[in-house]
Order: structure tokens, then sequence, then C-alpha cells
């Protein structure tokens, strides 16, 4: 009889995008060559949030798991811009867009980047990997994974009654900022915390049918609109894929270290759970009221008219995880973190550099050197060659969190009595020369970028779809994907 031969077992703890991403990519890559197990604290089908518009990265992820062909289908047409308007005035200050001249002459940098729906891609990996990959791959919901015991070169996951999940030469944590397990992996002496703000979510159906029309005119094409003031500010936000399917988010923001504080001052008791957080009942109209009231005369009333249409809303505290995070200087059990699990970005990119770690883990370990053979029998994990790599990527993500949190984040998330226009000399208050040199620089290409935006809009080339030109990187990686199946892994003997 044939020898069964040996794969590396790897547990994936946790679904959101850079778990399903990751283990949707491994299998895809590595077929029988890989034992997955996914196990994902929540229940299969729950909220995902809105939108996303995936870098190169998030399309990287999609195609190396034979998926780019469902990129429009879970995306919005022509949605890719961002337009920046004051509290007050008719006129966007800044359009954030791809040039369409620029789109054609260089697409590596510029190619089509329009808001992709979060849950629709979640639910594109888990689909895949409980069909495509049912033989290789094992996924459990509402089963959480809490602790880990180093178990010879591996290591034993545990539930949180301790109930053993099995045996891993590999534990993958992508259990998102609130993860239990990278407590094992790094050492960050102010932990998860509250920054800067609550935030408000919510969702208006079919803004164009419903809101103010000088919203919707405001609106015109843009995927976001982006509001703001001296610690006043919200984006709305396209997530429903397809032509017909016109829901747009709000992410209204609320300076407050007090999370009980807000609950207080709406009048509503804390949720309890997800589902609990997902507000259609009576407390739906006091939390649009309080929106209205805390808004004020601030903002202009096509604004205060999108809040009152919202359909439902949540409240969740902005959490992140320490400045000070370092790794810790012995772990010798094999783990590691990816996504929020390693350091909570959050809203502005997380999702997208949650999914560039998936891409880049996935690709460590198709490497045949990832796992080695003992001469005892068994697989080792090959960690120096991993955790190089988890390195950068927690330096990417300080670096990211870093600027955040101490350059534009103060000025836009701090309230000052009386003072509601964000002015230049809020920002950056620590450094005048950049400050002047972006203040007079920034006006023109702010300016030039309206102007630009408005060019391609006449000429009806604003923004992409599906016959845009595409990162060409991504559709290399997505027809390599389709013609390739996965290789045979030789595992190297060690000593
Ligand atoms: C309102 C909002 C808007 C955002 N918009 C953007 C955006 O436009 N662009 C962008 O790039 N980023 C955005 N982000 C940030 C982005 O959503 C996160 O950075 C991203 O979701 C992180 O992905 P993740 O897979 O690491 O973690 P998560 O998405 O948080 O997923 C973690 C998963 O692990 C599960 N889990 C938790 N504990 C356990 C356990 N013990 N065992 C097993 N499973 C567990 C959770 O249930 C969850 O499914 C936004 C965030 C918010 C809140």
């Amino acid at each position: 009889m044939e020898k069964k031969k040996e794969v590396p077992r790897i547990l994936v703890c946790g679904t959101g995008v850079a778990g399903s991403a990751f283990a949707a990519i491994l299998a895809r890559r590595l077929g029988g060559n890989v034992a997955l197990t996914v196990t994902e604290r929540a229940e299969r089908v729950r909220d995902q949030g809105y939108g996303l518009d995936l870098d190169v990265y998030g399309q990287l992820a999609m195609a190396r798991a034979g998926l780019y062909d469902h990129y429009w289908s879970i995306s919005k047409n022509r949605s890719d811009s961002m337009a920046m308007y004051p509290m007050k005035g008719p006129e966007a200050q800044f359009v954030y867009f791809r040039p369409n001249l620029l789109r054609k002459w260089l697409p590596s940098v510029f190619g089509a980047q329009p808001e992709s729906n979060r849950g629709e891609l979640r639910a594109l990996f888990l689909r895949e990997l409980e069909t495509t990959y049912a033989a290789t791959t094992k996924v459990a919901y509402e089963q959480g994974a809490f602790e880990l015991k180093k178990a010879g070169n591996g290591v034993e996951a545990f539930e949180k009654g301790g109930k053993s999940l099995g045996i891993f030469d590999l534990v993958v944590d992508a259990s998102g900022v609130h993860s239990p397990l990278r407590g094992y992996r790094v050492d960050d002496p102010e932990g998860k915390h509250l920054d800067f703000y609550m935030m408000i979510h919510g969702v208006v159906s079919n803004p164009e049918a419903t809101v103010d029309p000088e919203f919707v005119r405001r609106l015109g094409t843009h995927g976001t609109l982006f509001v703001f003031g001296r610690g006043y500010f919200f984006f709305t936000q396209r997530f429903g894929p397809g032509d017909d399917d016109k829901r747009m988010a709000l992410l209204y923001y609320v300076p407050t270290d007090s999370e009980t504080k807000l609950f207080d001052d709406i009048g509503i008791d804390p949720t309890s759970s997800r589902r609990d957080g997902i507000m259609t009942d009576h407390r739906l109209e006091k939390v649009k009221e309080w929106i209205v009231k805390d808004m004020g005369d601030h903002f202009d009333p096509c604004y205060r008219d999108f809040v009152k249409h919202l359909d439902r809303v949540t409240i969740r505290p902005n959490v992140t995880h320490g400045l000070q995070t370092t790794f810790k200087k012995e772990c010798d059990i094999p783990v590691v973190c990816i996504g929020d699990a390693l350091l909570g970005c959050g809203i502005g990119g997380g999702g997208n550099l949650a999914l560039k770690d998936a891409v880049e883990l996935a690709e460590l370990l198709e490497d045949p050197s990832a796992f080695e053979k003992t001469t005892g029998g068994g697989l080792v994990a090959n960690l120096p060659h991993l955790r190089k790599k988890e390195a950068e990527w927690l330096k990417l993500k300080m670096d990211w969190l870093y600027a955040k949190e101490t350059d534009l984040g103060p000025a836009v998330f701090t309230r000052e009595p009386g003072v509601v226009e964000l002015e230049w000399s809020h920002m950056w208050p620590n450094s005048p020369i950049k400050r002047f040199i972006l203040s007079t620089i920034f006006k023109w290409f702010a300016a030039l970028t309206c102007w630009w935006f408005k060019l391609d809009l006449k000429h009806g080339v604003a923004n992409s779809h599906p016959a845009s030109p595409h990162f060409p990187q991504v559709l290399k990686a997505a027809r390599e994907a389709k013609n390739r199946t996965p290789p045979n892994v030789v595992l190297k003997k060690t000593n």
C-alpha cells in the first residue's frame, strides 16, 4: 500500500478578510499538500461591514485564490473616487481619484480600484473553501481558539472551555483586533484600547430615492464622500455591488474617551453582542436624533437629511493596540499573527494591509522550505523565515498607525469649543515647515484634482468599470492561477 504523504497541518483562527483570504489562497496553491483547519468564533452568516476598495494586494488575494473572475460581481462600477467637502459649501475641495490618462499609461499604479463589498468578498473565499477544497479543508463556526500550548515541534489549540481543537504544525492567528492569541507572539504594554473616537455606522438603502437631491448631486459618481471639520467628520460610502444595489454606509466619528458616556448621552443601553448592536428598533430613531443634534448647524442640511434616512445603525468603539508593541523574545510556539491580530489598524487601510499579509504568508508557506521533516518523524515550521516577514508587517502597520495617530489624527479628532473649521494651523502642530509646504502646494494640487475629475466626468471616463485598465500584475496572477494545478511539495530533511 502506498504510504500517505505527510502534509503540514495548519490552523487558521478567524474568517475575517485576512483569515478567509489566506486559507482560500493556500488551499488553491497547495491543494492536497496541506491540511487546513479554519475555526471561527462567530456564526457563519453575520454582518460583515461595508465597502473596501481593494488595492493591488487585495486584488492579488482574489487572483491567487483563483477568484478574480468574480471581482466585478462584488464591486461597484465607477466608484473609485472620494470627494472631500467642507461641512458647509456646495463644492468639493479635493478629489482623490485615478485620472483616466494615468489609468491608461500607468495601470500598474493606477489600475481599477472601485469599492467592493466586504461581506461578498469573504463569502467568496469561504464558499470556495467549503466546496472546491472541502476534501482538504475543515471549516467550523461558533468555535473559537483561545489558548495554545507547545506540543512537540507543533502546537495544540484549545477552545474556551479547554476542549482541544487538535495539534498543528502552525497556527495562523487572524482573529482580528480582539485576538486572544496575540499575547503569545507580542508584548504590548498599552494593550487593546479605545483610540480617540467611537464610530456610529449606518446604512441608507437607496439615497437616490430618499435623500435630499443636493446630497445626491454632491455624491455624483463618487464611491465615497468625506465631509470634515475640526473634530467633526464623517464618510458616506457606496458598498452595494452592481448597478441596482444603491446601499451607502455612513461612518460618523464621535471623539470621546468613553464608550459608556456616548450610550448614556444617546439614552440607550450599551449593546451586548454584534447582533444586538445592529439597531433597527426604537433605538434607531434615538441614535439618528442624537447624530442630527451633534451635527448641529455646523453641516449643510443635506447631510443631516442623509442621517434622517438611515435604515439601521451600529455603535462601535475604535479599538487599536499600543504603539510600543514588540515581538516576544522567547516564543517557540509555531504561531504567526496576520491582519489586525498583529496590530489593529482598522478603518482607512487595515483591510488592505490584512490582505497583503494573507497573500505574503501564503506565498511563504508555498515554498518547499516552509516546513521541514524531522528525523524523528513529523514536520517543523521554518519559524525564522516566517518571523522575518512578520516583523516587516508589524513595521508597516506601526508606521501606518503612527502617521494616523500623530499627524492628521489629532487635528481631525479633536473638538475645540467654538472652532469647527479645520485650519492648516491644526495640522502637524510640531512641524511648521511641513505645514507651510503643504498648505501652499496642496491648495493648488487640490484645485487641480477637482478640475481634472470634472474633465474626466465631462468625457464620460471618470472612474473605472470592467473594461477599464486593471493592475497588470493582478491580471497576470489571475491567469497563472487559472492555468495551474497545485505543485507536489517535496519536503527537505533536517538533522
Ligand atoms: C467601519 C469600518 C470600515 C472600514 N473600512 C475600511 C476600508 O475602507 N479599507 C480598509 O482597508 N479597511 C477598512 N476597515 C478596516 C478593516 O475592516 C480591518 O482592518 C480588517 O477587517 C481586519 O481584518 P482581519 O481579518 O485581520 O480581522 P477581522 O476582520 O476583525 O476578522 C477577525 C475574525 O476573527 C474572528 N475571531 C475573533 N476571535 C476569534 C477566536 N478566538 N477564534 C476564532 N476566530 C476568532 C472574528 O469573529 C472575525 O471573524 C474598516 C473597519 C471598520 C470598522
